[in-house]
């Protein structure tokens, strides 16, 4: 349902709480945040944020990704609820949107030796990032998307890099762009307090973010996306 990311030099997880309340407009039945400090770190849970967030407070670090879930396979509980880790809990996923040939592939998964904890489609994303990840996000990312019937904005982070990979195909996904620092988000309501200066992703566009440099690629080329500033109507 929503998506948000923060990279740069501030404490990763307050801002993503408080973009994750801007986000609360679209409805939602979970919540969940990820953080890369010194440990790749995960709390997410079923019910309101304000609720909940207390509990995400020790998260630390500054790249994360958090998450609202409205479910649309696996009922809505804390297991369910993103991010969705690896089996090694070496790389976790944020995704809106839906796969439509996850069965299939989590049964290959599963026939490979992957042990799945969730009941939603998105777990494979993360278990098809993991069978490709030699260290290198950005390349395992990008494995893993041709398998990938359906819809989805994607963001993945892994314990060892201060780095997110974002992908669409029929999901928005925008980024803010600040001072050595990245937003991403599914719509522009959680970035608007940090920054005025906008990327829209296409369809087909990965981004390999740091804080201190993004580059944007479709269909394996580096492709240039324009800046746009945030107009204001009132
Ligand atoms: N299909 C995914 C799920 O059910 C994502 C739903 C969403 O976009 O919130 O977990």
């Amino acid at each position: 349902c929503g998506i948000v990311g923060y990279i740069g030099r501030r404490e990763a997880t307050p801002v993503l709480i408080q973009g994750l309340k801007r986000l609360e407009y679209r409805g939602y039945d979970s919540f969940g945040i990820a953080t890369v400090g010194s440990a790749l770190e995960v709390y997410k849970k079923t019910g309101r944020i304000s609720d909940g967030e207390a509990g995400a407070a020790s998260l630390r670090g500054s790249t994360g990704i958090g998450h609202t879930r409205w479910a649309t396979h696996g009922e809505p509980n804390d297991i369910n609820a993103h991010p969705h880790m690896d089996c090694r809990g070496r790389i976790a996923v944020v995704h809106n949107g839906v796969i439509e040939n996850y069965s299939e592939l989590k049964r290959q998964l599963q026939e490979r030796g992957h042990i799945f904890r969730s009941e939603t489609d998105t777990e494979v994303i993360v278990h098809l990032i993991e069978e490709h990840y030699d260290g290198d996000l950005l390349t395992a990312v990008n494995a893993t998307l041709p398998y990938l019937r359906g819809s989805y904005a994607i963001l993945a982070i892994a314990a060892d890099t201060q780095r997110i990979v974002a992908a669409r195909d029929a999901s928005p996904l925008v980024l803010g762009i600040g001072d050595s620092e990245i937003f991403a988000a599914s719509d522009m309501t959680p970035l608007l307090e940090y920054t005025e200066r906008v990327i829209y992703l296409e369809d087909g566009d990965v981004a390999d973010i740091t804080p201190d440099r993004l580059d944007i690629y479709h269909g394996g080329r580096r492709v240039e996306r324009p800046i746009e500033l945030i107009s204001w109507c009132v």
